[in-house]
């Protein structure tokens, strides 16, 4: 990849697009992989920090772990007989994508501590700078910025006050001051479930402060054992069969339950209200336990641990709501201060920054901020109009509940592709979304919303700021049809005679 540069390469009648991405995440390495071996060469990866996984880089608190099952969890190409559990720790993750980074030799193509801060489209050609100054074009700008990576800081009267540690869980110290101290954990979401039990036989106590109770379902989380490993290793059409079966379970199961399919609904929750009611034996903790709304509504938490967690002496769970934080600890509604060496925010993230503080320009200037102003959208996820060639990954509405992220970005990476090889086909020179076609799409999937749980009575980070949730109310087996190929129709084609 060349700095500066004014025209594509062309080979023959195909060119040769330059297309850079933003982030070494799980995303970004797919796409560059993807890209490379459908023979697009000048690729480049423009990563901030110094090294690649991106959230599994981040999140280094001490119980992180994937609850999506290992073996589907992990890219089609790259399956890895190795992993050692059903739900992988975060550390072997982070293993796992240095690994493939390295195997493809992503490194030629990657440079670290560059993070774009600018970006602007100007007749077929994205104009990107990094925040020491250096400048890069390209034709393609594929933005694998992630959906979860801006730590969300809560609004507590008194926060800076507090005189122990107190950090986000997405922010982990490197000698964390947990071993032996008073540690208050604010939030109960998937992160803290991990966290707490984790933590619970370090620390003198936890004070577990939760707002809202989840819904946690149980799914042991076996080991797999050298016989097993040798066995996935050796043939591989095992492995894919254990890919497959996780893939159908997450499908048919968590998919379809989220969006409103009565008996996958039915079985999840009577499995969560079951594994309530037989895992904490105290009726008053069991109540304090309690969501009062629909199972599925906020993210489903799957968890083994966080229940005999909060019944350990060690630990208590704390109900009132946070009045103000104090230098020495937490005071609750109930007047009690809460003292503690260390506070923990496992309190989530923003969503819907995506990209940004990035500063992105599209045609005549209209920037992100105002294009996304009334609504944070794009045409399937991955187009926003008026910003040609610019590809969203894992945007707006891309999740489906409880499903791997990687088989959504390997289905996003493929339509990306076919777009880039029309490209190469000199078919256009730049490619958006039609404004209408978003609108259509968004549509759709306001109407699918109405079956679905996540407006079933609860606050989540699945809502935005109209309270429409970002997901996608639909199947797996729609995704990956209506993913299949780019509807031309949708498009608008720009030419500018540029190579
Ligand atoms: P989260 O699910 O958004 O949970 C945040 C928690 O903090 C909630 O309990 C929330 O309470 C609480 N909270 C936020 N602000 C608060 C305040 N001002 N006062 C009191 N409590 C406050 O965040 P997360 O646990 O980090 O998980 C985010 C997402 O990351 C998950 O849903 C999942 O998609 C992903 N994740 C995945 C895994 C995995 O195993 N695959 C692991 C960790 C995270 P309310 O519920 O009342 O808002």
């Amino acid at each position: 990849m060349t700095q500066g540069g004014t025209k594509p390469h062309t080979t023959g009648e195909q060119r040769q697009p330059r297309v850079v991405i933003a982030g070494a995440g799980m995303t970004g390495i797919l796409t560059a992989i993807t890209l490379r071996q459908a023979g697009i060469r000048d690729l480049l990866i423009l990563e901030k920090r110094s090294s690649v996984g991106g959230t599994w880089r981040e999140n280094r608190y001490p119980g992180v772990a994937c609850d999506v099952p290992s073996h589907f969890y992990s890219y089609s190409f790259a399956p890895n007989p190795d992993w050692q559990r059903r739900f992988a720790s975060g550390e072997e993750i982070q293993a796992y994508f240095e690994r493939v980074f390295h195997t493809y030799g992503l490194g030629t193509v990657t440079r670290f501590n560059q993070q774009l801060v600018h970006s602007e489209y100007r007749r077929g050609r994205w104009h990107l700078k990094t925040d020491c100054g250096h400048t890069y074009q390209a034709d393609f700008f594929v933005c694998a910025t992630g959906i979860l990576h801006h730590p969300c800081y809560p609004n507590i009267p008194g926060l800076d006050s507090f005189e122990g540690a107190c950090f986000h869980t997405a922010r982990w110290p490197q000698s964390a001051p947990v071993d032996g101290t008073r540690v208050g954990v604010i939030g109960t979401g998937s992160t803290a479930c991990q966290l707490i039990p984790a933590l619970a036989d370090r620390s003198q106590h936890i004070s577990v402060f939760q707002r809202t109770p989840q819904w946690i379902m149980r799914l042991s989380n076996p080991g797999f054992g050298p016989t097993t490993r040798l066995a996935l290793r050796r043939l591989p059409p095992l492995q894919r069969l254990v890919r497959w079966s996780h893939q159908l379970l997450l499908s048919h199961l968590f998919s379809k339950a989220v969006i409103g399919r009565k008996v996958p609904h039915w079985i999840i929750s009577t499995l969560c209200k079951l594994n309530l009611r037989f895992s904490v034996r105290d009726p008053v903790l069991r109540r304090k336990l309690t969501p009062d709304y629909t199972v599925g509504c906020k993210r489903l938490i799957i968890n083994s641990e966080f229940y005999r967690a909060v019944q350990r002496d060690t630990v208590s769970l704390e109900t009132a709501a946070i009045r103000k934080v104090v230098p020495k600890g937490v005071v609750t509604d109930d007047g009690k201060l809460h003292r503690l060496d260390t506070l923990i925010l496992a309190t989530g993230f923003r969503p819907f920054e995506f990209m940004r503080p990035m500063v992105v320009i599209g045609e005549g200037g209209v920037t992100i901020e105002q294009q996304w102003r009334h609504k944070v959208q794009a045409y399937r996820s991955l187009l926003i109009p008026g910003f040609p060639n610019l590809f969203l990954m894992l945007g707006p509405n891309t999740p489906i509940g409880n499903f791997s992220v990687i088989a959504m970005s390997e289905v996003q990476v493929n339509y990306l592709l076919q777009l880039i090889q029309q490209w190469q086909q000199r078919r256009f020179d730049a490619v958006s979304a039609r404004t209408s076609a978003m609108e259509a799409f968004n549509q759709s999937l306001k109407a699918g919303m109405k079956g679905t749980v996540w407006l079933g009575g609860c606050q989540s980070w699945y809502l935005d700021k109209d309270g429409d949730p970002a997901m996608w109310p639909f199947s797996w087996q729609r995704w990956v049809d209506e993913m299949a190929a780019p509807q031309m129709d949708h498009l608008r084609l720009h030419r500018y005679g540029n190579g």
